[in-house]
């Protein structure tokens, strides 16, 4: 019997692929570049706690972000007044220099300087409670409570490897990939960091065409802001991250994309809000009131009609310090591919804050962790022993939400009552149902986990 044939993955503590990941590669210090944003611009609604009873313990708390579209709630529930709308009138929203620094900042906390809670890619509030990318191994109790955004990613490619059929299908480029691995150059390409989305993402779509991301290419960790320069400097064949980033590369003609995220695997999870356990276990009301005024947030930016502005909050300079032409084309869901693909304009491509085809985007669905969780173990990121369930059931605090959306007063239709969102499908015909993630490993034929 394989180790993980028992179709129950028991959590231990012994991880020894999983120490793999406690990189230091992209981390900054603590509080490194860390710049509070400004504070809510005035007219935003009144400062009272709608829902809930009286108001929250605390008005105070420090939220982390990164400058990519995922972030997009947080800041304008600052900036349009609804964090303080629901009682939270002194949140600051930190721009963090890089996702190493965000996971230090919230190692030490608000009373350390840091942070109390984050936008995050997947699974790593996970791998931050179990203590696998944090120094000497330290254990924060983390909680999941929100999703940020759906879809909004990509894979962008350096321009000396047009025509080469690197698109979404890899299966004809495999030749090529061989080719440069042979001739002792592999391709060479970047994500955000370790273990979390935009590796998952690029090795999923390695994987599919073919390519063993472990064996055929060099996959390396890189800040999303040093995406671009390292393209240009011809030190990276290509790079999976938040947009606008993958955007860019084709509007500097620097290369093309390859594939949305959401060509992928339509309406996928992206990024999550998450908070310390401990924060949230001692400020119940005013966890309830961030992921109110995130929940609103969300179903602001959502209206087609608020993009234009969300664009122009983004494009502060405290916020991503871009251009709003850099900015539109791929908040709007308008991808020129490039590489003689055919364009996309459909706002349903490009990031979705609050509604998607699948349903909620806010609602953190226990089967999406599991997903993440079961990427981890498919890649030898976390033991196959791990115990999913047991950890999803801890981290992920989905009641928390729906506490929070019936005080809000948000309609019944758009509260999940099921924790699961039903059967997953990618692009090349895989499906992953969270009943029995052991079926979907064994359905994929590169792995680096003997099942
Ligand atoms: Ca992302």
């Amino acid at each position: 019997m394989s180790k993980v044939s028992r179709r129950r993955f028991l959590y231990t503590a012994s991880a020894t692929a999983a120490g793999a990941i406690a990189l230091k590669g992209c981390t900054a210090g603590p509080n490194a570049n860390q710049s509070p944003a400004a504070s809510p611009q005035a007219g935003g609604a009144p400062a009272v706690n709608v829902g809930g009873g009286e108001g929250p313990e605390t008005t105070t708390v420090r939220i982390g972000y990164i400058p990519i579209f995922e972030s997009t709630p947080l800041i304008i529930a600052q900036e349009k007044g609804f964090f303080a709308k629901y009682g939270m009138t002194d949140v600051s929203v930190v721009k963090q220099a890089a996702w190493g620094a965000l996971r230090d900042n919230l190692v030490i906390g608000s009373q350390g300087g840091g942070i109390d809670g984050a936008q995050f890619q997947m699974p790593m509030p996970y791998l931050i409670h179990e203590g696998k990318i944090t120094t000497a191994n330290q254990k924060i109790p983390m909680y999941v409570l929100l999703q940020t955004s759906t879809q909004g990613n990509g894979i962008a490619i350096a321009g000396k490897h047009a025509g080469k059929n690197i698109h979404l299908d890899l299966t004809r480029a495999k030749p090529y990939f061989d080719q440069l691995k042979a001739a002792g150059t592999p391709f060479t390409a970047a994500y955000t960091f370790p273990a979390v989305n935009q590796e998952l993402w690029i090795r999923y779509w390695l994987a599919a065409g073919g390519i063993d991301p472990d064996e055929d290419v060099k996959l390396i960790a890189v800040p999303p802001p040093q995406t671009v320069a390292n393209m240009k400097t011809g030190t990276m064949d290509g790079f999976s991250t938040g947009d606008p980033w993958p955007y860019r590369i084709v509007q500097e003609n620097i290369g093309f994309m390859a594939a949305l995220t959401a060509q992928m695997w339509p309406n996928h999870p992206e990024e999550y809000f998450g908070m310390r356990a401990d924060w949230a276990d001692q400020h119940p009301k005013a966890t309830k009131a961030l992921l109110k005024g995130i929940m609103e947030a969300q179903q602001w930016c959502d209206q087609p009609e608020n993009r234009t502005e969300v664009i122009q909050i983004l494009s502060g300079r405290q916020y991503f310090n871009l251009s709003e032409e850099i900015l539109t084309p791929p908040m709007k869901g308008e991808y020129n591919l490039g590489d003689g693909q055919p364009a996309i304009n459909d706002i349903k491509m490009g990031p979705l804050f609050w509604k998607d085809a699948k349903g909620s985007v806010s609602y953190p669905y226990k089967s999406h962790d599991t997903w993440f969780l079961t990427e981890n173990i498919r890649w030898g990121m976390l033991p196959p022993e791990t115990d999913v369930k047991a950890l999803v059931d801890t981290v992920n605090r989905e009641d928390i939400w729906k506490e929070a959306a019936k005080e809000a007063g948000i309609p019944d239709a758009d509260i999940p009552t099921e924790t699961t969102r039903g059967v997953e499908r990618f692009f090349d015909g895989i499906t992953f149902d969270a009943n029995d993630p052991m079926a979907y490993l064994r359905s994929l034929k590169i792995k680096k986990v003997n099942v």
